[in-house]
């Protein structure tokens, strides 16, 4: 392929751009909020199940409170009405009021030992109730961390995208001035290599680094200025330069 030295040049401008723009590329899929987001939104899905978990126990807590007082009701309105019946005097058959004494007595005994049960599942109800505050409070804090990283992130994405658009739009003026093939040739190279073009310089290919043979360099020499050549190792387009030690 042939192409003036002036257009050959301007491909090393362009292989600059083109490594500007790899650069963006890689801030933005490694930007550290990326990873940061990732972590929060796995403690926060973490959190939320928490939350419902811990809310789901203290309701059952409060509806368990609920029936154990119903529990102390009931038995404390049954002893009130036997209570009633024998201060009333009607029973007046020994035997019938020593059974009655004998219930009332086993009924207060009974909504004693009801009332430690609601004591206890009001204890237990108050540690549900202090762990459903305590894990909101947290969910919430997780939930504002990973939206103020989220907008850091789209900050920071913005601005790389106001950068990569510049560099495309430079970009655009320095491909203008290269022939189509050799523009053609030059993608095709970036496509497969990562790096379309390297300046030859010194006697070393600067896109693998590594030194020509005296036989390449004396091919290079011998080729016509406006031939394009390239490198044996890494198959770039070599550009010729002053510096190039031919
Ligand atoms: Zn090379």
């Amino acid at each position: 392929m042939k192409a003036a030295p002036e257009a050959q040049k301007r491909l090393l401008d362009l292989a600059e751009l083109d490594s500007v723009l790899d650069r963006l590329a890689h801030r933005r899929r490694t930007l550290p909020e990326l990873a940061e987001i990732d972590e929060r939104s796995k403690l926060y899905a973490k959190l939320v199940t928490q939350v419902i978990e811990a809310e789901t126990e203290a309701g059952d807590l409060a509806r368990e409170q609920t029936k154990a007082e119903n529990d102390v009701d009931a038995v404390r309105t049954r002893a009130d009405r036997d209570q009633k019946r024998l201060d009333s005097g009607a029973v007046t058959s020994p035997r019938d009021l020593a059974s009655l004494q004998s219930e009332i007595a086993s009924l207060h005994k009974r909504q004693g030992d009801l009332e430690e049960v609601v004591l206890e599942i009001m204890e237990r109800r108050e540690a549900a109730d202090t762990k459903v505050t305590d894990l909101i409070t947290q969910r919430d804090e997780v939930r504002a961390a990973l939206s103020a990283a989220e907008d850091r992130r789209d900050a920071a994405l913005a601005e790389i995208e106001k950068e990569a658009a510049d560099v495309q739009g430079r970009r655009g003026g320095v491909a203008g001035d290269i022939p189509a093939d050799l523009l053609k040739l030059y993608e095709k190279l970036k496509e497969q290599y990562g790096v379309g073009a390297a300046m030859l310089h010194g006697g070393r290919c600067q896109g693998c680094k590594v030194a020509l043979s005296i036989a390449e360099m004396n091919a290079i020499k011998a080729a016509p200025h406006d031939e394009v050549v390239r490198c044996e190792e890494c198959r770039r387009i070599l550009v010729r330069t002053p510096e190039s030690g031919l």
